[in-house]
């Protein structure tokens, strides 16, 4: 630990954030550095899709820490800076304003991009992607009563900012090139929900599109030409179509990429000096016992601590399971574990999908469950997490009873 003297952190969101709040936590004392490339100090996404985004919240209630936090505790963030590169033989990065930064530990936190859609008329105005406060700030403008909003992509930017602009009265079209929004992470049975719900609340999910232009008049984005000549037209399109790991940086480093920083338990990449956290480490996670990368803020919350503790020296590693929340209408949802996106796994419910209100397992063939989301049912993922961990079998009669306590299980 003596021997560290100067950290740097490259990246603006909750891992960056959290990295420097548990330097200081574990007593480091030396120089931390947040090269953060937005005009921001780290501040937490989830609300952009929810409560900010629908005006129930403040940009302040998404900081991760307040400006007093980071002078106090002696942290330097650098808003409004890129890093271009690093160079892991001398230890230094690179900045875009051509000066550079000497480390003796780096943490990547850099998160993920939108992806973009590459269709004729993709680069007209009126096009929005979901990603930061300023991004957020103009999808909130195109709400309001009469006015018609497209969204294209039916995965959770898109339900979101669907439920957030129907509570504004706008007219929602959802355009999902899947059979059901949420399809390949949820199942047939548990999508089928969320797809109902937004077509209670008078969203017309549209499922099974191709899209195949934006229109344009002077421009500007009119509406979407899909695959056999329907257009439907817009005053705004939002495209939440996935994101990509921002994997540029560690890839002309060196550093072991695909699918992410390939990072071993401790979130340690093959540079024994550099560290990553977040939507883009890619991690030999200890419990599930394979490699697993998560794009949700659990991670970038609780990842940080592991990686400080493991970067000062000490034998940590990261152990939570994957875990994330959603927020639509009256529906509140947690999920813990993981199952591969688009896997076919059996899929049993204790309570009811009529009503909303259920816990959903995702069971392997041997009956050991991988995953579980508690919709509008609240304070059982944690009797539920030893059963995911434990990795045994279990009835799936019993599981669904709602007689029997899970931790008889
Ligand atoms: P996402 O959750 O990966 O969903 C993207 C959706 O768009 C998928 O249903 C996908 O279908 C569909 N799609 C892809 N290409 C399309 C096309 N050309 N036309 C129509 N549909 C298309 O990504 P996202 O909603 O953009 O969210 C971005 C990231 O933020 C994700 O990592 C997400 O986990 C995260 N996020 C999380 C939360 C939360 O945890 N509550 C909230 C917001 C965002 P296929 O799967 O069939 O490709």
């Amino acid at each position: 630990m003596n021997t560290i003297h100067r950290v740097i952190v490259i990246g603006g969101g909750l891992a960056a954030g959290k990295t420097a709040q548990a330097l200081r936590d574990d007593g480091y004392q030396g120089a931390i550095t947040l090269i953060a490339a937005e005009r921001h100090l780290p501040y937490e996404r989830p609300s952009l899709s929810k409560d900010y985004l629908a005006g129930k919240s403040s940009f302040d209630d998404a900081l991760v820490h307040s400006a007093d936090w980071y002078r106090d505790n002696d942290v330097v963030v650098r808003e409004g800076t890129t890093a271009t590169s690093i160079d892991t033989v001398g230890h230094v990065v690179r900045l875009d304003d051509d000066s550079s930064l000497p480390y003796d530990k780096l943490v990547l936190a850099t998160g993920s991009t939108a992806r973009h859609l590459s269709i004729e008329g993709a680069d007209a105005d009126g096009i929005h992607y979901l990603r930061t406060l300023e991004e957020s700030d103009a999808i909130r403008k195109t709400f309001g009563a009469g006015k018609k909003l497209v969204i294209i992509g039916g995965g959770w930017i898109g339900l979101e900012v669907a439920a957030a602009a129907r509570a504004a009265s706008t007219t929602v079209t959802i355009l999902e090139g899947g059979k059901l929004p949420l399809l390949k992470v949820l199942g047939a049975q548990v999508a089928q929900v969320f797809t109902d719900l937004h077509t209670a609340h008078q969203v017309d999910v549209r499922v099974d599109v191709k899209v195949e232009a934006i229109t344009t008049a002077d421009g500007r984005a009119t509406g979407v030409r899909l695959a056999g000549g329907e257009i439907v037209s817009a005053d705004a399109i939002v495209v939440g179509i996935g994101v990509v790991p921002e994997v540029g940086l560690a890839l002309a480093a060196g550093l072991d990429v695909d699918n992410g920083v390939l990072v071993d338990a401790s979130l340690r990449s093959n540079d024994p000096d550099v560290f990553a956290v977040g939507d883009i480490a890619n991690q030999q996670h200890p419990i599930l016992s394979h490699r697993v990368r998560v794009e949700h803020w659990a991670s970038a919350l609780n990842q940080p601590a592991a990686a400080v503790s493991a970067l000062l020296g000490n034998d940590a590693t990261y152990s939570e399971l994957p875990y994330f929340y959603s927020d639509q209408y009256d529906l509140g949802c947690e999920y813990i574990g993981f199952v591969a996106p688009g896997a076919d796994h059996h899929v049993v419910v204790r309570g009811s999908l009529a009503d909303r209100e259920f816990v959903a397992f995702w069971l392997d063939s041997d009956c050991c469950i991988l995953a579980a989301m508690a919709v509008n049912v609240w304070d059982v993922l944690e009797e539920i997490k030893p059963l995911i961990v434990s990795h045994s079998p279990v009835d799936p009669e019993r599981l669904i009873d709602p007689e029997i306590p899970y931790a008889r299980l």
